[in-house]
């Protein structure tokens, strides 16, 4: 097999910081006449003779070069395997199906992703597995509800999944002391770790045995992707989720995979400048609160003054891109969107565009009509305090 398509991790690794290593993470070794990345393999069978343990790669849905690259590259910034899907929602639907066993209870927290909790709760702990009888039980993710919950728990406990810090109410919650209580309970610990990033809070190094990420947002940050992984500490784990995925045929496009990695190389620059721009962008929105406009309830765990700030400090390096607020009501939200040049009304979060929505738009979320997430992209940031400042004054 080529080298070009065998990334090698440079044994160097180890000593990188998160800039280098999301440089330079899962490439191959410099091959004269190859290039640094090698473009996407795309290859239903390969060739492949004799005994198939014999053949680096023998089908696409069994393996593929592109996977395996972006997931070396993702192995140096997590601290562990991963294993990569089509989506983030997959990487969830794999990690609850494979890791959870019969008749197992999950703590989860209550504001994690909406479609987390439908999935666990709708289609894990009843609806199509209703036969596997999971026991979803949620607590609140903020004051220590869920180290709460645990030092309650009575019974068997398989899973504590969490999310830090939450979408779109921007919580975070302690996961070192949360892994702490739920290894000793016998539970592994999942943190939904899309917010943050590998690159601005490592879980798995935090204590949790298994981080999801969805990669559609910042990890490839252009609105262009929809992927998502998995990253665990123990090998085990790694092998029942690539069965999981190779089983169920739920495999990412070679293309994503390329895609991801060569956006991966700018994670770093794309994220500093993001929670940068964001620190200002929440301080302002703070102000004007303060000042009692039609601003309220400003959330960002950068802000000195925010509930999560404290817990934020101590295990995230950088605060993150996302920041929320809330408008009196829909109809100032609609006027805010209706002035807005520069914020993209529209879902998701993590990329290079400026955007926002009013998520109650969806149901779902235990938030208020004007409650808004906004997703700060690369645009400069005087620019988009000007736009941000002009919209609401429109209101
Ligand atoms: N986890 C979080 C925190 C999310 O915000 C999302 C999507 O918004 C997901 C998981 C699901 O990811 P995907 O849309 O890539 O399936």
């Amino acid at each position: 097999m080529d080298s070009a398509h065998h990334p090698v991790a440079s044994t160097d690794e180890g000593a990188w910081q998160g800039a280098t290593r999301v440089v330079r993470a899962g490439l191959p070794d410099a091959v004269p006449g190859t290039p640094y990345l090698p473009g996407p393999v795309f290859a239903a069978p390969y060739h492949a003779p004799g005994d198939p343990s014999q053949s680096p790669y023998t089908y696409g849905r069994f393996d593929n070069p592109s996977w395996k690259g972006y997931e070396s590259a993702l192995m140096s910034l997590e601290g562990g395997p991963c294993v990569l899907f089509p989506s983030g929602m997959a990487a969830t639907a794999a990690v609850l199906a494979t890791l959870v066993p019969p008749g197992a209870s999950v703590l989860m927290a209550a504001e994690c992703y909406y479609t987390t909790r439908v999935m666990a709760t709708q289609t894990f702990a009843g609806g199509w597995f209703a036969s596997q009888g999971m026991q979803v039980v949620q607590a609140p993710t903020a004051n220590d509800g869920i180290l709460h919950a645990l030092e309650h728990w009575s019974g068997p406990l398989a899973m504590v999944w969490l999310e830090s810090p939450t979408n779109p109410q921007l919580d975070v919650c302690d996961i070192a002391a949360i892994a702490a209580r739920a290894h000793a309970l016998g539970a592994i610990v999942v943190v939904d770790n899309t917010t943050a990033t590998p690159l601005l809070q490592q879980p798995l190094s935090l204590g949790a045995d298994v981080c999801v990420v969805s990669d559609t947002k910042a990890m490839t940050g252009h609105g262009d992707i929809v992927l998502g992984h998995v990253a665990v500490r123990d090998g085990a784990h790694a092998d029942a989720l690539r069965m999981w995925r190779t089983r169920m045929g739920v495999i990412p496009g070679p293309m994503e995979a390329w895609l991801a990695h060569r956006s991966l190389g700018t994670l770093h620059v794309r994220m500093m400048q993001q929670c940068r721009t964001a620190q200002v962008v929440a301080e302002f929105l703070a102000a004007r609160a303060a000042s009692g406009s039609v601003v309220r309830n400003v959330r960002y765990p950068g802000l000195p003054g925010d509930r999560a700030h404290v817990l934020a400090l101590r295990q995230m390096t950088h605060f993150g891109g996302v920041v929320s607020f809330e408008l009196p009501s829909a109809d100032a939200a609609t006027r805010f969107f209706a002035a807005s040049q520069l914020v993209y009304e529209a879902t998701s979060f993590g990329g290079l565009h400026t955007s926002a929505e009013r998520r109650a738009r969806w149901g779902g979320d235990a938030v208020n009509e004007g409650f808004i997430r906004l997703s700060v992209g690369l645009e400069d940031v005087n620019d988009l305090v000007r736009d941000l400042a002009q919209a609401l004054d429109a209101i």
